[in-house]
Order: C-alpha cells, then sequence, then structure tokens
C-alpha cells in the first residue's frame, strides 16, 4: 500500500455512532401497535425501507416515511396520536447528539497529515451536514462528498471527477457492501472495520469480498500500522 496517496472514511458508524438509533426507533415503533406481531410489523418496515430506497434514499427522513407506511397498511386504527408519535420518533433521532467512536480524533489527526482524506457518506443530505457539523471534524477532510448511493459506479464517478487514480485510493469503513467491495471493484483498497450493528440491508455474502486489496480491522487505531 506504499502508493496510496488519499485516504477515504465513511462516517456513520465507522466516526461516529448511529445504527444504534435506528435499532431503538424500531423498539419504539413497535411499542406504538401492541396490538399487532412486533414479528410481522418489523418484517414489514424492513421490506418496505428497502422498497422505498431508490424513491426516497437512505436516513432518517425515509425512515420516518417507511414507519408511516408500514402502520397504514398494518394497523387498523392509525389514529392522529399514532401518527404525531411516529413523526416525533424522527425527530427525536434528527436531534441526537453526535458521539465519536474511539480513536477517531487520533488516527485524523496522524492521516490528515500524511495523506489527502475523504469523507464519503450517503443517507440524508442535511441530517449528515448536521452531524458533520456537530462531529467538529470538518477540518480534518480535503474533500467531503454525501452520495446518495456508494456503489462501483459512484465511486469510478469520484476518481473520474477528482481526478484520482484508484491505486492511490483507500477507502475504510463498517460496510463491506457499501465501503469496502465497491471501492475494490473500482480498482482501489478497502479497510472493514466492522460495527456492532449493521443494518440487514448493508450486509453481503462472505464470498463477495474480493481477496485482493482488502483488509479488515477491529479497532480504527490498527489503520495507522496499516498504512
Ligand atoms: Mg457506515
Amino acid at each position: 500500500m506504499k502508493n496510496i496517496k488519499y485516504v477515504g472514511f465513511d462516517a456513520d458508524d465507522t466516526l461516529w455512532i448511529n445504527e444504534p438509533f435506528f435499532r431503538d426507533t424500531e423498539k419504539d415503533f413497535l411499542n406504538i401497535f401492541p396490538e399487532l406481531d412486533s414479528k410481522i410489523l418489523f418484517d414489514e418496515l424492513n421490506d418496505t425501507e428497502i422498497r422505498n430506497i431508490s424513491i426516497y434514499g437512505y436516513g432518517i427522513k425515509s425512515f420516518v416515511l417507511s414507519m408511516l407506511e408500514t402502520a397504514s397498511k398494518l394497523s387498523k386504527n392509525l389514529d392522529n396520536d399514532k401518527v404525531n408519535s411516529i413523526i416525533n420518533l424522527g425527530k427525536i433521532m434528527l436531534n441526537k447528539p453526535v458521539d465519536l467512536l474511539p480513536g477517531v480524533i487520533e488516527v485524523l489527526e496522524y492521516l490528515s497529515g500524511k495523506y489527502k482524506l475523504f469523507l464519503l457518506t450517503k443517507g440524508d443530505l442535511v441530517d449528515q451536514e448536521r452531524k458533520l457539523r456537530k462531529s467538529g471534524l470538518e477540518k480534518y477532510f480535503h474533500y467531503i462528498e454525501i452520495m446518495s448511493e456508494k456503489k462501483t459506479e459512484s465511486y469510478l464517478n469520484l476518481f473520474d471527477k477528482t481526478d484520482i487514480n484508484p491505486a492511490e485510493f483507500l477507502m475504510i469503513g463498517n460496510s463491506l457492501k457499501s465501503d469496502v467491495v465497491p471501492v475494490i471493484r473500482a480498482g482501489g483498497y478497502g479497510v472493514h472495520i466492522p460495527f456492532h450493528t449493521t443494518w440487514v440491508h448493508e450486509e453481503i455474502d462472505e464470498k463477495d469480498i474480493p481477496e485482493r486489496n482488502y483488509y479488515k480491522i477491529s479497532n480504527l487505531l490498527d489503520i495507522v500500522t496499516l498504512v
């Protein structure tokens, strides 16, 4: 990896905590409908979210719309109070503090002196901007993009417009599907740092992980020994 000049970071669950807020909110959502089978409600919510990605994208606002759609499909008594409870769940999420994961400042401090750092996150534009501002991490990044998708073509487009040779780019993130595999397929290096909670939609079959240019670390600080 001697040729690396650029290091990209995912944000949600790589630099700061995100997914546990969704897991907690799912439980709160199920609790609004004690009369319904929670497994059926949960599965319907997940299916609705995945179906809606292509029209709403990722993030909390889309999640709220999917909760409302699921409730309206399965509940026979969806009244104003319940609708408001769901909307409030989303507003609570949008006001959560940004809690940085261990080692983030040390790693960014160290790497920003040696490489050009990229922040590549997907999700809702306004919400990701809010989190970035609250995180205080903007100053470490040479380039920041809130992407609508993180597929191989998305990274190829990024390399093209920023005039980057993929062989000089390394990406670190908690999602094999969004942060690691597509970057390796686009010609770069991918480092997986698993987080304890991963959304089912972000999971990937082990056999789909390319053998070359792939690394796995369990602690963010370990990246310093890799590059
Ligand atoms: Mg992530």
